[in-house]
């Protein structure tokens, strides 16, 4: 029913009688005229009453066959927002459900209006529509169909006000309905976008299918009569059905060119629907009797149903005069939820008819924001769109069971959505039969033996090679969970060290109420958290100790106070490590690396995260323990900042010939950095050694240098110490 159409209560009373055999009729009714009269003499920019809004959505959800809770909160959704009423009030008048409801749709549209970047708008608005649902999956059907009715009065809108509620439709909302499996929200809501964001297409196309409606009346009857007449003799009860595919698919078919604009028969689809699952595939028989079928156009979602619960045969058959055509065969339940999908889930089981897969669509939304956690919005919104749109894989276990995924996803992904066990330990697996790695895509129909080893164990890298969220979040918990292991680990050897020294045991302070005041002063709760900050390299242990035993006296406590060797600020400042951890950063002693040099961090006990350039002697041996291994990168403005030059040593031979110093000191000069230090020694057979300590910028001022010194005549080799291999 149209937003024009007037809709009155009783209409919505009939409706919700249809499939609820005694309904709260006080209840709607009450809802009824207390929204009425608190939005008495409010006007929508169309010129409608307001009212006309909250009682569309309102019908929209009987047509759901939801519950009167739902539907009053559909009545009463926008008093909070747009009217004086308070919560109180709404509690009193209509108890705590319907006042939830409400409740949590007036903060989902807070929240869209009370940001201004639209990236975090869209991400963190949708994450927060998913969590006010998750206990009410209501909430999200209120909300999509509070949606619809304003897409469908967009007209009355400023053209960009237009654009950006359409784009935001199609992102975010469309997607919602469609993983909930509520097609007829869904492609309502697509072909409304299409209308507006593409408005130029969206006319061309109408116009064409106007065109060739005539055309399409024959078509239908033609074929409608033909599919009947094989019912009918073949004693299946069902109903046929043909339409004008949605505007949006046929507008998206168009643009990959799988569709004739001149054929009318790629417009056109057909739905037959039966009573029994058995019917479904008796008609798909007698149907490809009827018209051959195109080959590789078969899909049984029946027995394979899409992740959204969607369940339908379809087939395309080459039909009169060779046209092919499309056609969908299911059963009315199946129908119903491709309709409704995860609304009519809910209906039934309010019924007491049951059906178990809303619990797995609730657990899908759970899924999806256990995930998301510490995600940026950027990531989440991708994340998010990923899963959204079910371009999806099937893949089969040995067994024969199908699990789903998101195109892109590996057979890691698989081994993690066998068991987070399997994942964990996979080094690999049979495709097919054949033995392929970690990181091989899968592909529809690919049967697939997940092969594991106890030796192996998650790594870093890992987070490149999955597709799925559920895998990445499990490998990212793992490995915060072993970093942190390792972390208090270290922090206890540190602590117990310290403790040592001062004569009194770790154990005999360890639980004391002392101890959990210095936990609470450093805002931590439990010990493990103070060991692994220790580990960390966040606080020291001397200064713990100093919090614990205040009456050591005080020259002592000034030493222990003291860190032996802080980093340097400027340092860490110049320095990122990628990820989420907030690690302490210093460059490596032993290497030094400069600014815009290739670089590499490792955790180390106790420090922090110690930065080594790539080329540095010690990291060959440091990548014996990958699992320490963490990226690092400069800051952007690192290198240009100047922030803190740096030292570096050359070493130099040459031949000892007049002037070879000037020469060296010039070209130093030249490039805009000083000698510290210089030593200088020659040999009886006229060979020349230097060592110089000079001052640098970045890696880039560096290697100019080297250039350059490297050019001088009678020069025979010059280096960085330590780095002989980094420049060839
Ligand atoms: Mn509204």
């Amino acid at each position: 029913m149209d937003s024009s159409a007037k809709i009155r209560i009783e209409d919505i009373l009939n409706r919700v009688e249809l499939y609820r055999p005694d309904p709260d009729e006080d209840l709607l009714r009450h809802a009824y005229v207390f929204a009425a009269n608190r939005h008495q003499g409010q006007v929508r920019r169309s010129g409608e009453a307001y009212f006309i809004h909250p009682l569309t959505v309102a019908w929209m959800l009987a047509e759901m066959e939801l519950d009167e809770v739902a539907i009053a909160a559909g009545l009463l959704h926008d008093l909070l927002e747009d009217t004086d009423t308070t919560t109180e009030e709404l509690e009193l008048e209509f108890g705590p459900d319907v006042t939830r409801l409400v409740e949590a749709l007036t903060k989902l549209s807070d929240f869209e209006s009370s940001f201004t970047s639209r990236e975090a708008t869209e991400a963190e608005n949708f994450r927060r529509l998913l969590l006010a649902s998750m206990d009410d999956v209501r909430v999200i059907l209120v909300k999509l169909a509070d949606r619809l009715h304003n897409m469908r009065t967009l007209s009355f809108l400023r053209p960009d006000r237009q654009v950006a509620i359409a784009r935001e439709t199609l992102d975010i909302y469309a997607p919602i309905a469609n993983r909930l499996g509520i097609g007829s929200i869904k492609m309502e809501m697509e072909d409304l976008c299409f209308r507006y964001l593409h408005p130029k297409e969206w006319g061309r196309l109408e116009h064409e299918i106007k065109d060739r409606a005539d055309a399409a009346e024959r078509w239908f009857a033609e074929i409608r009569g033909i599919i009947e007449g094989l019912l009918l003799t073949n004693g299946i009860k069902g109903t046929v059905h043909g339409r004008v595919k949605h505007m949006y698919s046929v507008y998206q078919k168009l643009r990959r060119q799988e569709v004739d604009m001149a054929n009318v028969f790629d417009f056109l689809a057909f739905r037959v629907i039966v009573e029994t699952v058995g019917d479904c595939y008796g008609v798909l028989g007698l149907i490809h009797q009827q018209w051959p079928p195109v080959p590789g156009r078969m899909k049984d979602h029946i027995a394979i149903p899409k992740p959204n619960a969607y369940q339908s045969l379809h087939t395309t058959v080459l039909g009169p005069e060779a046209h092919p055509f499309e056609i969908q065969i299911r059963t009315w339940d199946m129908h119903k939820i491709a309709e409704f999908g995860i609304a009519a889930h809910w209906s039934y089981k309010e019924n007491g008819s049951g059906a178990g897969s809303e619990d797995s669509r609730i657990s899908w939304l759970r899924s999806l924001l256990d995930n998301s956690e510490g995600a940026s919005p950027r990531e989440f919104l991708d994340s998010i769109k990923v899963d959204l749109y079910p371009d999806d894989v099937y893949c089969f276990t040995p067994r024969g069971d199908v699990f789903s995924f998101p195109r892109g996803a590996t057979i890691l992904d698989f081994a993690y959505r066998v068991h987070s066990e399997v994942g964990h330990t996979c080094v690999g697996g049979r495709v097919n039969s054949r033995w392929v790695p970690l990181r091989t895509e899968l592909r529809n129909g690919d049967i697939v033996e997940i092969s594991t080893s106890p030796q192996q164990q998650p790594h870093h890298d890992w987070l490149n090679l999955v597709g799925t969220n559920r895998a990445r979040s499990k490998i990212r918990s793992w490995l915060k969970r072993e970093e942190k292991k390792r972390a208090v680990e270290v922090g206890r050897k540190l602590i117990e060290r310290e403790f040592r020294k001062t004569g009194v045991s770790w154990r005999k302070v360890s639980g004391t109420d002392e101890l959990k005041s210095v936990l609470s002063s450093h805002g931590l709760s439990k010990e493990e958290d103070l060991l692994a900050a220790l580990g960390f390299g966040r606080l020291a242990a001397p200064a713990i100790i100093a919090q614990l035993l205040p009456q050591e006296d005080e020259a002592a406590e000034d030493e222990v106070l003291t860190p032996k060797r802080e980093p340097s600020t400027a340092e860490s400042q110049a320095l990122e490590v990628t990820g989420d951890a907030d690690f302490l950063v210093y460059v490596a002693k032993c290497c030094k690396p400069l600014p815009g040099e290739r670089i590499v961090g490792f955790v180390t006990r106790g420090k922090g995260v110690a930065v080594h350039s790539r080329t540095c002697p010690n990291v060959k041996n440091l990548m014996y323990h990958p699992e320490r291994e963490i990226e690092v990168r400069w800051a952007s403005d690192a290198a240009t900042s100047g922030a803190s030059p740096n030292q570096v040593e050359l070493d130099m031979v040459f031949d000892d010939r007049s002037g070879m110093l000037a020469a060296i000191s010039q070209v130093i000069s030249a490039e805009g950095s000083d000698i510290l230090s210089c030593q200088l020694r020659t040999e009886h057979n006229d060979r020349g050694f230097g060592a110089m300590t000079i001052v640098v910028r970045d890696a880039e001022q560096l290697d100019r240098i080297l250039r350059r010194l490297d050019n001088i005549n009678g020069m025979r080799r010059v280096e960085r110490r330590g780095q002989a291999t980094a420049r060839a």
